[in-house]
């Protein structure tokens, strides 16, 4: 959301009743250096503010707050099947994932850096947020999401794909091992930082495994978290605040 007087996401799509939209860090009441759309939990900030960006977010989208389904990432690849919203803080379950086959259950996925994806399969009525990292790439979460969509009636074919705002692979730079290691289990994700030094390349590791279920409709964000002054980043600025994606059916 790009300043409070705009009461709109920064990046909002719709396929087919199927709604995905991403934030940005403008638009909240966080204080440095969460400013100001914070919308994670657990990074420091103010609770209350927290809260209130989350109410301010869901608002903008048409969505209740309450209604929406968060997860405690821990860079995984376990997936969550969900009815509806968890009852409090402590039921959030430990997961990288979260599917569902319910309407008005919008999920979301926090990031500052790793990669966001949202899937919907309109058809079906089954939708799933995931959030990848590099353990989360090589560990196979996001195919695993698209395992528990289709186990939930939905189809590689029909399903739709957008992958947010994210460290780009000319910024995430790592040790040459590592680089290695990753490629290794996808080959996609091997990439150069723009001074020649190894790097990964997440967001096209994800898009690698989605076209390689058949997951054909895939967009991602043109932003990069590190290079954006309107994106949090972790890897600049280490205590920062969490950006959102949201995905939900009509
Ligand atoms: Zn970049």
């Amino acid at each position: 959301m790009i300043g409070p007087q705009h009461a709109a996401p920064a990046a909002e799509s719709s396929a087919g009743g199927a709604h995905f939209a991403f934030t940005d860090r403008w638009g909240g009441v966080s204080a440095v250096p969460y400013e100001e759309l914070n919308l994670g939990g657990a990074v420091g900030d103010d609770p209350a503010a927290v809260s209130t960006n989350r109410a301010r977010a869901a608002g903008a989208l048409g969505l209740d707050p309450a209604r929406v389904v968060w997860m405690n990432q821990v860079h995984g690849r376990d997936v969550a099947v969900v009815e509806g919203p968890w009852g409090d803080a402590s039921e959030i379950p430990a997961v990288d994932a979260v599917v569902t086959a319910r309407r008005g259950v919008p999920l979301a996925v926090l990031t500052a850096d790793c990669t966001p994806v949202l899937l919907a399969d309109p058809v079906a009525g089954v939708i799933a947020a995931a959030h990848a990292g590099r353990p989360g790439l090589v560990a196979g979460v996001v195919p695993a999401a698209v395992e528990a969509m289709t186990a939930l009636g939905a189809e590689p074919s029909r399903i739709t794909a957008h992958t947010g705002p994210a460290v780009c692979g000319r910024c995430y730079e790592v040790p040459e091992r590592m680089r290695a290691e990753v490629a290794e289990v996808v080959p996609a994700s091997w990439s150069e930082t723009s001074w020649g030094t190894p790097a990964v390349d997440v967001t096209a590791g994800v898009h690698a495994q989605l076209e390689a279920l058949g997951v054909g409709d895939r967009h991602s964000s043109p932003y990069c978290t590190l290079e954006s002054g309107d994106h949090f980043s972790y890897r600049r600025d280490r205590t920062t605040g969490r950006l959102a994606g949201y995905v939900w059916l009509d």
